[in-house]
């Protein structure tokens, strides 16, 4: 493709994507009803020899991939978390993708460090974060977490383990509570210490950490001669939106020298709404903290904002300087290299930098109590509906419901079929759980274009489906 053609490509590609964000998306079932290698089954068993024309390769994109996805910029997509774009950060993420620059270190890019550190100052003064932590970048929070559980270890263990591994150390052990995200135990496993030193806490009713319990556990484990490291509490679990008590645990790790990750991958963008901020309550007791703007706050996936009380402990666990990267800089700048597990990095503070300043903190905080509002207006409707009963919340913005039958059986079985027809059906999207161990729906609001009346529509919608359902 030559400058000339790119150039008029990229002038359609922008209006193909001004009319899928200003309503096209709605052509489009939220999933698309289709079965496994139905896609595949369409492409060619090789690459082309010879290169193709655009036009047949948009052609393709058009009638191949976009009626194959499923669609998380839907209005009525409620499923999950939500992954949402916007107008400017596509445009910076195009700007991204054109600069094709390396973050890695200052010298590789400069302009783009800096923006990244002072994004990143933004970000943690407008959601109310202790002033003096740092942050970065990372791609997901899966990334950030298990940055903080190395960073545990390293601490835990007088910064010993990343030469001479594990072997001569005591048994660290590592605390969450069993509604943590999957990505905790992931981190466990990458880290080398293994799911069984990784405590499953108990919950209180509120499906919140029991700080009370994670007391016992650690005395339990230090009798026993091991070595109480990490705890990862989570502020707006992934099932329910339950937030563990930060305070209550962070005044356990403090007492222990036990280092405290807090995950609010979905939550965190809240906090630039002041009157949430009681979630974080007694945050400056913790290490760390990871947010994904790339679910809640307007920014396309991925960019996910790691802060951390102490920088320097992060960089001595991930440091290595070979020849090869030592810059006339090194020690005088930031290197963003040393901050986590990959060398190159994409310019993701861009797309901050122009979403930010886009919508300014006015603007962005109007979208999340937006949400929150839909979310409240919603659960009152839930509660007077005699089909439906809210199980959990609403937590910000996360409801779970499910269907009254009459016994419990019977409920959990219409709960399962229900939340089957409503996906398989493509007017919206929801996603299945299990809260104390019976089936919930999880409806979260969330997506940029939704509307208080793509909620009502969709929950209408979601009544009229579970009138069809035989008891
Ligand atoms: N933590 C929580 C609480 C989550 O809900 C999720 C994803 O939904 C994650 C971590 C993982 O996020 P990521 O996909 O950025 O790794």
């Amino acid at each position: 493709m030559d400058i000339k053609d790119f150039r008029k490509n990229a002038h359609d590609m922008v209006d193909w994507m001004a009319d899928y964000m200003e309503g096209g998306v709605c052509d489009y079932p939220v999933r698309p009803v289709i079965t496994p290698g139905e896609i595949k089954a369409k492409l060619p068993a090789a690459a082309p020899i010879e290169g193709e024309s655009f036009g047949a390769i948009f052609k393709d994109f058009e009638d191949i991939a976009v009626p194959g996805l499923t669609h998380w910029q839907h209005p009525r997509f409620f499923g999950y978390f939500p992954a949402n774009s916007s107008p400017p950060s596509v445009l910076a993420e195009m700007l991204t993708a054109a600069l094709g620059v390396n973050v890695m270190m200052w010298e590789t890019s400069p302009a783009a460090t800096e923006i990244e550190e002072q994004m990143l100052v933004w970000l943690r003064d407008m959601s109310g974060l202790p002033p003096s932590w740092q942050g970065v970048i990372q791609d997901t929070a899966s990334i950030a977490t298990l940055c903080a559980v190395l960073t545990a270890r390293e601490r835990a263990t007088g910064w010993q383990s990343n030469s001479t591994g594990l072997r001569h150390q005591p048994q660290l052990t590592y605390y969450t509570s069993s509604e943590s995200h999957s990505s905790v135990m992931k981190a466990m496993r990458i880290a080398g210490i293994g799911d069984e030193a990784l405590r499953s806490v108990p919950l209180g009713d509120d499906l919140a950490m029991d700080a009370s319990a994670l007391k016992g556990m650690i005395a339990d484990d230090i009798l026993a001669g091991k070595k109480p490291t990490g705890i990862v509490a989570t502020v707006g679990t992934t099932s329910t939106g339950a937030v563990d008590p930060v305070r209550a645990i962070g005044e356990i790790a403090n007492a222990h020298n036990i280092h405290l990750h807090v995950d609010s991958a979905w939550a965190g963008s809240a906090m630039i709404c002041p009157e949430f901020r009681n979630l974080i309550d007694g945050l400056e007791l913790a290490d760390s903290f990871v947010s994904n703007p790339h679910k809640w706050l307007m920014t396309n996936f991925d960019c996910s904002v790691y802060y951390v009380k102490d920088a320097d402990a992060l960089k001595r666990t991930f440091s290595i300087l070979p020849e090869y990267l030592k810059t006339k800089e090194t020690g005088t700048v930031t290197d963003y290299r040393d901050w986590g597990v990959q060398l190159g990095r994409r310019f993701r503070a861009m797309k901050l930098w122009f979403v930010m300043r886009s919508y300014g903190v006015s603007g962005l905080q109007k979208i999340i109590r937006n949400h929150i509002a839909w979310a409240n207006e919603l659960a009152e409707i839930i509660q007077v509906d005699k089909d439906f009963e809210i199980v959990t919340g609403p937590n910000l913005s996360l409801i779970c419901f499910r269907v009254v039958a009459k016994d419990a059986y019977q409920s959990d079985a219409l709960t399962e079929k229900l939340v089957q027809l409503v996906n398989d059906d493509g007017f919206t999207y929801l996603t299945r759980t299990i809260v104390k161990g019976r089936p919930a729906i999880r409806i979260q609001i969330g997506q940029t274009q939704t509307t208080r009346q793509d909620v009502l529509d969709a929950w209408e919608h979601i009544v009229n489906l579970k009138k069809t359902l035989k008891n």
